[in-house]
């Protein structure tokens, strides 16, 4: 792809989410196909607990994907008045299980449930979220370990848009917006890995927008919809929304104003069918590669 900055009202390349994801389950497919040839099956655990229907739309999706591709599903729907220590036992039989690779436990949890003692619990071998602190601590580290599926979800994102650009984060501004351990956090980690000069910016960062006018890339997970102005956007960088809005209307957003952005943009992911897919389909990733190191399986080359 060429982009002639020059022209003031370039269109973005569209960082199809919903296509990128497409690749990466055929190559997940391919992998649990060669497990099922040494008679071995996935398989990921799902808690949901309460009624929070966002989570119970991320999670049909999650076990519809896992349906699709051969991934043993097993999801247990708890009512809101479940206890941490009700959901802390579900978890270690889950962890006992050996035919239990991933276990993913959707989040927020109703009050009353700390969330860190739910997170440590998980083993980090079947930590498919990616939100244990060992985990985390390998991915600070630079070390292999199951990642944040949002975040390396992205990565993959990237990677695939650089091989038809030469788009590489390698010696570039990135700027991620957020701090959070599901998102901002391990996306500034990778980011540093994959050698970018990161800022991360919160609810506490002076001028914003200015931090978003230095970025060669910009990842927005504010949860604030379109707060990121096209006018913010330095011409010519990556945009990455990971925002998820319905607003009034039943219409979905991000957290970029999507049609001012993409005339500053040389790519720009939609939402919806940009991340939200991308996250998807690193969690079949993480199981099936859960799954593999756990079961200490040399997957065959053919
Ligand atoms: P979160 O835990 O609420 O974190 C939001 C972060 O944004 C916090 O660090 C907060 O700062 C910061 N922030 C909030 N308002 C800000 C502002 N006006 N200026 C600067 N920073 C601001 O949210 P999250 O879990 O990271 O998710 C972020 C968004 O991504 C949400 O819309 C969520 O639904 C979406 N999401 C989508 C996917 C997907 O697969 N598509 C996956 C995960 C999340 P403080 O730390 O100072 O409070």
């Amino acid at each position: 792809m060429t982009l002639d900055l020059a022209a003031p009202q370039l269109a973005a390349t569209i960082l199809d989410g919903k296509a990128m994801a497409g690749l990466l389950k055929a190559e997940v497919a391919r992998d649990i196909a060669k497990l099922n040839s040494l008679s071995v099956v996935p398989g990921l655990a799902v808690a949901l607990v309460g009624e929070d229907p966002a989570s119970n739309v991320y999670v049909s999706s999650k076990v519809k994907a896992c349906h699709d591709l051969g991934i043993q599903s097993s999801m247990e729907h708890l009512p809101a008045s479940t206890t941490q220590a009700e959901l802390l036992a579900l978890i270690d039989r889950w962890n006992a299980d050996p035919n239990i690779d991933g276990i993913l436990v959707q989040l927020p949890l109703p009050k009353g449930i700390d969330v860190n003692a739910v997170v440590d619990h998980v083993h980090p071998s079947k930590d498919v979220d990616g939100f244990h602190p060992h985990n985390l601590g390998l991915l600070v580290s630079g070390r292999p370990g199951l990642v944040a599926c949002t975040p390396a979800g992205i990565m993959k994102m990237l990677a695939i848009y650089g091989q038809s650009s030469g788009w590489t984060p390698a010696g570039k501004r990135a700027v991620v917006l957020g701090r959070s351990i599901t998102v901002g956090k391990p996306m500034a980690a990778l980011l540093v890995n994959a050698h970018a000069t990161v800022t991360v910016c919160h609810s506490r960062t002076p001028d914003l927008a200015g931090r978003v006018a230095e970025a060669d890339l910009v990842i927005a997970a504010v949860g604030s919809p379109k707060l990121v102005q096209g006018g913010w956007i330095k011409r010519g960088a990556v945009v990455v929304d990971v925002g998820i809005h319905r607003g009034d209307t039943g219409k979905l957003c991000g957290d970029v104003d999507f049609e001012t952005a993409r005339y500053m943009a040389a790519a720009i992911s939609p939402v919806p069918g940009g991340v939200g897919p991308m996250t998807i389909a690193q969690l079949m990733r993480n199981t099936v590669d859960a799954c593999i190191a756990r079961r200490n399986v040399t997957l065959p080359t053919s």
